[in-house]
This record gives structure tokens, sequence and C-alpha cells, in this order.
């Protein structure tokens, strides 16, 4: 064992900088924080390549004085905390004296800065090893430069995620800051072109009118009961909310500040969940920016070297007020609660399946599942893993069993996940096709299943099959998703190009921009053609397996789904798979529909004519099997 022995400053601060600066979208974030700190009501943020190559900062703030420009980028020096009791009551965004220093020992950084009645300096610092200090000349404020980020730690250099990425991530970090401060003007540019300016505004409002656009419209500013006024507790909930008729697939637009602080929304979403009740579609997300104003020795801010975690002393009392006040507000706003559900495939969960579930939604599963078929002669082709398999039991010869093959308690698939639930429940709404009036598939009978005559429809729900000697039951959505799948996705007509007789203007906010932006030669592939002109983003044609109504809709879901990270949304592959799933689920027969005979002769006939005919788009069975022989078995009519 080597001996125990002190690490120099200098490894002590690239080991820190792991946390308060894991990629650039950070460095961006600490650096706009202290130009707020300093006072500015101006900010310049450029970047190039994604901040890998550089981030530069240029604020009006108050400026460092020379002599403390070498101590500003040591490590735990800080001009916001003087002593430990500070700590119990922080109104600075800033406070740890990390940031700079992390910064400098992992870039190439110049701090630039000017006080009022003084003349600018510039400290240049590379790998944390400091340059001297050099006259400079500049406005009053700080410009902050870093470039080569992580250029001496390629390990971490390895772990980042593409430009593109960042720099949307850099976008929505800038939104979020310029929603908090709106008396602060912000400027963003990505190489050279304008990704964000707003003005600075007393009105929070015409912030987010700025920010979000047009949405922002038709937010309610959040109001408290009258009762609460004399509720104990200073705290104090401001914002605005979006009426239950304006929601979002993904919550990416809950945006909660604390003192004004950029905080992480997730503690708060069950009570802005409660707060919205039945108003809001299951599974979708409203629109809310909400400023928690509180005093500062109630709050911990000191959680997380990025601060965007918080704790809160009587955080119960906190939630409760929230939640109030989004009912009381809402109370207000003349909509239907949502009409319940009848979908039986979707299964009531429990909260803590909820958690389970919240992991299965990163990897889509609609993707590995559409590989996945069962066989008709009780086989499973391609793997479906062991555990399901045990469960399925149905290659096992039927002298053993008690009860009929997969009739047990137990379901033999897992609940739908969160995701598959809204985009259930979201398709819910749309009008489902009728099988007889979609195209025939072009493929016959690839599968080789043998013909099956319908016999009835049970519960509205299942249609009853007769094949040869075997039973079928068969769940009527998830096989006509499985076919409108099919014929979507592997047609090449789908992903045609079709020209819109007007190109349609889709108004999107800097965040929406940049997504796309980020994305559009794959959106293009897929068919969508897409032109920005002067900032204005215009749909000029649309993939062919779209239909021109609701394309604005499902832009809005669409572009959301690729800011997501987790997604395996990188491909053309993976996103033709994507339209595709979102699509065919949006047409298919419901659950509790009644369907003709002939409706159910074509589902059936149809389902000879496509490949995976026994799993539905999310990997669950289409059908469940009876043997003549299993029945003869139960009933006791062998030997
Ligand atoms: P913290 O913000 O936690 O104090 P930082 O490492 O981010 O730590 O910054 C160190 C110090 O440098 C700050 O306390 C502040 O005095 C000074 N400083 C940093 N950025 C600016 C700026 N843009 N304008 C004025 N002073 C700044
Ligand atoms: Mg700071």
């Amino acid at each position: 064992m080597p001996k125990i022995q002190r690490l120099d400053d200098i490894t002590i601060s690239k080991i820190a900088a792991g946390e308060v600066v894991e990629r650039p979208a950070q460095v961006v974030k600490e650096l706009i924080e202290n130009s707020i700190d300093a006072g500015s009501n101006n900010i310049i943020i450029e970047i190039e390549n994604g901040g890998f190559d550089s981030i530069k900062i240029t604020d009006n703030g108050s400026g460092i004085n020379k002599d403390e420009l070498k101590l500003s980028i040591e490590r735990h020096a800080t001009s916001k905390l003087n002593r430990i009791e500070d700590l119990n009551e922080i109104y600075t965004l800033g406070f740890r004296g990390e940031a700079l220093s992390s910064i400098a020992s992992i870039s190439n950084l110049k701090i630039s800065s000017r006080q009022k009645e003084s003349d600018g300096f510039q400290l240049n610092v590379s790998g944390g090893e400091c340059g001297n200090i050099e006259p400079y000349g500049m406005n009053k404020g700080t410009i902050v430069s870093v470039k080569d980020i992580f250029f001496n730690v390629p390990a971490r250099l390895a772990f980042q995620r593409r430009p593109a990425t960042e720099s949307a991530k850099i976008v929505e970090i800038t939104v979020e800051h310029a929603m908090a401060h709106p008396k602060v003007s912000f400027n963003l540019q990505n190489e050279g072109r304008l990704m964000l300016n707003v003005p600075a505004t007393d009105k929070l409002q015409d912030r987010l009118f700025d920010l979000l656009g047009l949405s922002a419209t038709k937010l309610i500013e959040l109001q408290s009961p009258p009762e609460d006024n004399d509720a104990p507790g200073d705290e104090l909930w401001s914002g605005w909310i979006s009426p239950p008729e304006l929601s979002r697939g993904r919550n990416d637009d809950v945006h909660i500040l604390v003192n004004n602080r950029v905080v992480t929304s997730q503690p708060f979403s069950e009570a802005i969940k409660r707060g919205y009740h039945t108003r809001l579609m299951v599974g979708r997300h409203p629109v809310v920016v909400l400023n928690l104003e509180i005093p500062a020795d109630e709050l911990d801010v000191n959680v997380h070297p990025t601060k965007r975690e918080i704790r809160l002393k009587h955080s119960w009392r906190v939630l409760q007020r929230l939640e109030r006040s989004i009912q009381y507000t809402l109370s207000k706003v003349p909509t239907q609660p949502e009409e319940k559900s009848k979908l039986t495939g979707i299964s009531k969960s429990k909260s803590n399946e909820i958690n389970k579930n919240i992991m299965e939604v990163n990897k889509p599963k609609w993707v590995e599942s559409a590989g996945k078929q069962l066989s008709l002669d009780n086989e499973i082709i391609n793997e479906i893993n062991k555990e399901k398999r045990d469960k399925l039991q149905i290659s096992t010869p039927p002298s053993s069993q008690k009860t009929l093959p997969q009739m047990d308690n137990e379901p033999i698939s897992a609940p739908l996940s969160i995701e598959e639930r809204h985009l259930h429940r979201h398709s819910g709404k749309i009008k489902s096709i009728s099988p007889i009036e979609e195209p025939k598939l072009t493929t016959s009978n690839i599968n080789k299943l043998p013909e099956m005559v319908p016999l009835c429809q049970f519960a509205n729900s299942y249609i009853v099959v007769q094949t040869g000697k075997e039973l079928l039951l068969v769940d009527q959505h998830a096989l006509h998703e499985r076919i409108r799948f099919e014929r979507l996705r592997y047609s090449k007509q789908s992903w045609l190009p079709q020209n819109r007789l007007e190109p349609l203007e889709l108004s999107l906010n800097p965040i929406q921009s940049e997504r796309l932006r980020s994305q559009k030669e794959k959106v293009e592939e897929v068919g969508f053609l897409i032109d920005e002109i002067d900032g204005v983003w215009y749909l000029k044609s649309q993939p062919a397996i779209l239909s021109p109504e609701k394309i604005l809709s499902f832009i809005n879901d669409l572009i959301q789904d690729l800011g997501d990270e987790d997604r395996i949304l990188n491909s053309v592959q993976n996103l033709k798979d994507h339209v595709a799933f979102m699509q065919s689920c949006r047409g298919a027969v419901k659950a509790n529909q009644i369907l003709s005979l002939p409706e159910m002769r074509r589902l059936l006939s149809d389902m000879r004519d496509i490949e995976n005919p026994w799993a539905c788009v999310h990997g669950r069975p289409t059908a469940l099997k009876i043997s003549i022989d299993e029945l003869d078995k139960h009933f006791g009519r062998h030997g």
C-alpha cells in the first residue's frame, strides 16, 4: 500500500471540479449566477461548439478589484460569506467560492474586470496555473472567457455529450435564469448566431412571453386563497400556471424558483399534481413558473455543490400552500374535469409502481419489443426474458397444471410504463380509425398463421377467435396498434415528405428552437422539411404518415422528446420507430369500443400479414391462446 499523502491544490481543485462543472452548460450556469450576484442587469453569453471550444460571459456588474483577481480563482474564496452564521441566511446565488477555481483548473480561463472609477485588468489562468495580471481596456463589469474546457482532463472529456446537445442545454439554462431574473437582460449567441435576446423588464409576464412565446398569454396568475393570508408561515408563492387545456407531454416546462434561485422541480411536482387534481390528463404536465419567497433562514441551499437542490425547514407546510393556491387559482377557470378513461389496458398503479415505472420511461420498450414475437405453436421465437418465459409456461405439457395457462392472478406482462399510459390516455381523445378504412398491407400471410374466425367480441375489448383447434382471445387495441405500426413503420411511403400548400409557422420558444436545430438533419430524413427564416420556423412538409391536422401538437410532443437526453432518438431508425409508434397508437381502435364482425375479420386478416403478430408494440402479448387439449384437460375429458 502506498503512503498516505496530502494532495496538492491543483489536484484537489480538479477533483472538486468534477462536481461543480460536470459539463459546459454547468459552467454557463455558474458564470450567469456570478454575474447576477454582482448586480448586473445586462448579461451577454457567447458560446462556440456547444461551449466546448469557448464560453464567454460579459456583464455590467460591480466588477472585481485588481488585488482580488487572483483570489477569485482560489478555492473557497468568496466575497459572499464571512462567517459560519452567514450560511443560515444566504441571499446570493453563490457562496461556496468553488466555481471559478473549479473552472480555472480544467480550462484556459481569462477573467477581465473593471470596477467603477478604476481601470480594467485581466488575469490569465491555464489549467489552474496563474499567469500575470495585465491592464485591459473595457467597460465597467466583468468578462469571463473559458476556452478548451476539460483539455487537461481527457477522461472527463470522453464522457461529454454532443456539442448540439450541450448548446440546447445552455439555452435551457439561460432561459431558466432569464425567468428567475426578469430585470436582467440576457443575450445568448451560439457561433455568432443570436439564440436568445430578452430585454430587461419589471414584469415576469412580459419575460415569459419573450421566453415561452404565445403559450405565455394563456397562463393564469397564481392566487392564494384568502384564508391563507392568516395561515402560519411567512412564505409566499407567486407566478403563473397553465389552464388545464394547455399541457405538455413532459415536465420540462415546470420551472421552480426559490428566492429567485433556479432549483430542481422534482420535490414540488407532487404538490403541483395534487393542485391540478383531475383537471389535467394523467401523464400530462402543466406549464408553470413559480417563485417561492421564503425567509432565508428557513431554507438550506447548501445541500449540493451545484445548489440546484434545496431543503426547506417546513416543507410540508410550504407544499400544502402551493397545492391550495393552484387549486384555488384553477377553481376560477371554467373547464370540465377530464372524463375518466375507460381503457382497460391501463392498470391503476400504486405509487410504488409509479416509481418503478419511472425507470422504465428511459428506455423505450417498444424499440426492443418490435423484434419480439411469439409463435402460434407456443414457442417464443426471439427471446422474451426468462422470468416472463417462466410465467408463460405454454410450451410445457399441461399435465401438472391446475388452472388454465396464463390464468393465474399474476399478470404476465409488466404494467404499462408511465409513458405508454400517457400516450394511451392522450390518444384516447383522438378518434380511432376503423380497420376497414385502412389500406391493405402489401405483405400477404407472411407469418403463416392459419385462417382465424372471429366468434364475437367480449367486454367490447377482446375478440374471441377460433383457429383450428385453438381458442384465441385477442386484445383488439394491442393488435390494431401493432398492425398500424408495421404498416406505417416499414412502408417507404410513410416517410416521403408531403408538401404543405402553405408553410406552417411553428411558434417555437428558444429551447424548442435549439432542440430542433440540433436534430434538424435527422428530422428532415424522416420527412419533416423545416426552414428557419429570421428566427421563425416554418414547416414546409411532413411525413406522409402524419395527417395534416393535429400536426402542431404532434410536433410539440416530438420536439420535447428530442430534448430528452436519455431517450434513444439519436438515429433515424429510432426516430422512425418513435414517430410510427406515436402515430400507430393514436389511430388504433380502443378497448371498450364495439367492433363490427367485418372489422374483426379485417383485423384478424391483417394479423396474418404482419411480421410480429403476437406482441403489441410495448412487448405485451396481443393474444391469449387456449388449446382444445388444455380445455379438455381442465374439464377432465382426457383419459
Ligand atoms: P462564489 O460565487 O461562490 O462566491 P465563485 O468562485 O463563483 O464563488 O466566485 C468567487 C468570487 O469572485 C465571488 O465571490 C465574487 O466576489 C467574484 N466574482 C466572480 N464572478 C464575478 C463577476 N461576474 N462580477 C463580480 N465579481 C465576481
Ligand atoms: Mg459563484
